[in-house]
């Protein structure tokens, strides 16, 4: 846990030493949960936002995308349930006054069990050696399996409380379950209680006429009040999707995880729309279409699974989550969504307006179903930011932090390095600069030696650093070294730009999925 924990805080610091992330406001102590991307991060940002997007708008011809208001009518949430049902379940420790989510208390409780499976599996591995089997052993040590089937136990009651509104039941698992408060140790707990995750405003000048407005939770609902107006304008037929990517905003109960949970976030979300009775087979799809966009990143397909909901939205008939491997644990990365028909007939319902679609092929008229795929931008961004940073010990045993960043994603592609500040070095680095900038974010660095010019850039994550030598005024080739092998080869500047092609180019990258 501690190893864990400090990793956790590397990735934090790193991501602030390098310009990635910055907590917002620092100059007055910060904002809690809320964060701003610096230079580094918002190419980052920028680059996995642009691999989503084409991966899902431009790479299908069935869907398109949006760019929906943040403020929207106030109804839409009465529509959307999010005023009488978007709560999270909060409890309070009465000792060190510190507040959590009552779920997440219990879910944590259960991702440490995960950890004790863990260790059963080292120490069998250990002691089976080659002939060790994971797969049959955790499927029949009685140890795993006593393990498993009481974390079972624990979610079904947990989800089947949360359905059933039990609040005082949450609170006994809580104590049956002996869940101390992490900070203090004690559990002196408070009664469980709900809390609405919306912000509020207001929209108009005067006290009297302005109206109460709310920051949107999610940019989900966007998109289905603009279901019919993208359809007819489209021509679009069943099934399409329509995708937006923007700000959501969350009065988050706890939000202590960096940007893992923040209270101004942005969510990529996809809204597939389908023939009633279709939903199974669309939502069997889109899980597995978007896992195997999450792999093509290559962070590892044993940090990825798949969390199937025991407790169901409002809105939902099935619901699943990918979740990924973060520094503090398995956590959801994605959400996926069987929603029925529930937003776009409460829609109707709120607003008078018929939401349906004429079927031409089967001569129906019908209120479609809908597949969600809802991703956090900056959830991803943590994900493949910690996952990426590394130490290494090279063979001479020196150390090195690299963060090894999918090269399609990474701020910048190259960095041209003069190795000395004269001799005309720095004049072809910044013409080498002139021609690459056209196709790649590249960047210009001449300060210290070149040895530390190179960690620098590993750590800040760039693929290839370019350096211009004596030789390059002879003979026009410079050293181009490639972060993660770091291999060095003498290349034309000529070939430059096919060479950092071949491995940034986001259409290879896109062809993997
Ligand atoms: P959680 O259970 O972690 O609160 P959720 O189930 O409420 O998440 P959804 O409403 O399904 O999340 O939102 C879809 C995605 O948006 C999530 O998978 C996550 O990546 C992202 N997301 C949700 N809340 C936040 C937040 N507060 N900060 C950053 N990302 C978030």
């Amino acid at each position: 846990m501690a190893k864990q924990e400090d990793q956790f805080k590397k990735v934090i610091s790193h991501a602030k030493e390098y310009g990635y992330v910055f907590q917002s406001s620092e100059i007055y102590d910060g904002l809690s949960a809320v964060y701003d991307y610096a230079q580094n991060g918002i190419e980052l940002k920028k680059n996995i936002r642009d691999y989503w997007w084409k991966a899902m708008v431009q790479l299908n011809e069935n869907i398109v995308g949006l760019d929906s208001a943040i403020f929207m009518h106030p109804t839409t949430w009465k529509a959307s349930g999010h005023v009488d049902a978007f709560n999270d379940p909060m409890i309070d420790n009465k000792d060190s006054k510190k507040r959590y989510r009552a779920d997440v208390l219990v879910e944590d409780y259960v991702g440490k069990i995960d950890t004790k499976i863990e260790k059963e599996i080292k120490k069998a591995a250990k002691r089976f050696g080659e002939a060790f089997n994971e797969e049959e052993f955790v499927a029949t040590n009685k140890r795993v399996l006593d393990y498993k089937a009481k974390q079972e136990q624990i979610l079904k009651r947990l989800g089947e409380s949360l359905t059933n509104e039990d609040l005082e039941d949450v609170k006994a698992l809580i104590e049956e379950l002996g869940i101390a408060c992490p900070l203090s140790g004690s559990k002196n707990w408070t009664e469980v209680k709900q809390f609405n995750l919306m912000f509020g405003t207001k929209l108009g000048a005067s006290a009297d006429s302005a109206m109460d407005l709310y920051l949107r939770p999610e940019t989900a609902q966007g998109i289905f009040v603009n279901f019919l107006n993208v359809q007819k304008t489209s021509r679009m037929k069943i099934p399409f999707g329509i995708a937006q990517t923007g700000k959501a905003f969350r009065n988050e109960i706890v939000a202590r995880q960096f940007i893992f949970r923040m209270r101004e976030f942005e969510q990529m979300e996809m809204q597939f729309f389908v023939r009633p009775g279709e939903q199974k087979k669309w939502y069997d799809t889109w899980k597995e279409n978007r896992l195997n966009w999450h792999l093509s990143l290559g962070l590892g397909k044993e940090n990825y699974r798949f969390h199937d909901h025991e407790k169901l939205a409002h809105y939902a008939d099935a619901a699943a989550d990918i979740e990924f491997k973060f520094p503090f644990g398995f956590k959801e990365l994605e959400g996926i969504h069987s929603r029925t028909d529930f937003d776009l007939k409460a829609h109707e319902e709120h607003s008078g307006k018929k939401l349906q679609y004429f079927d031409n092929e089967i001569n129906e008229k019908y209120t479609p179903y809908v597949v969600e795929t809802s991703v956090g931008l900056d959830r991803l961004f943590l994900a493949i930011f910690s996952n990426s940073l590394q130490e290494e010990t090279l063979e001479d045993g020196s150390e090195r932090t690299v963060l090894r960043l999918p090269a399609v994603i990474a701020p910048y592609k190259a960095a041209v390095l003069p190795l000395v500040k004269k001799d005309g070095l720095p004049e072809i680095a910044h013409k080498i600069i002139d021609d690459l900038k056209f196709d790649f974010n590249v960047m210009y660095d001449e300060k210290d030696a070149i040895g530390r010019r190179y960690r620098r850039q590993d750590a800040n994550g760039t693929p290839f650093c370019i350096t211009v030598d004596h030789d390059t005024l002879n003979d026009n080739t410079v050293t181009i070294r490639h972060r993660d092998t770091m291999e060095q080869k003498r290349v034309p500047i000529s070939e430059l730009r096919s060479i950092i092609d071949d491995e940034v180019s986001m259409r290879k990258w896109l062809q993997k999925i």
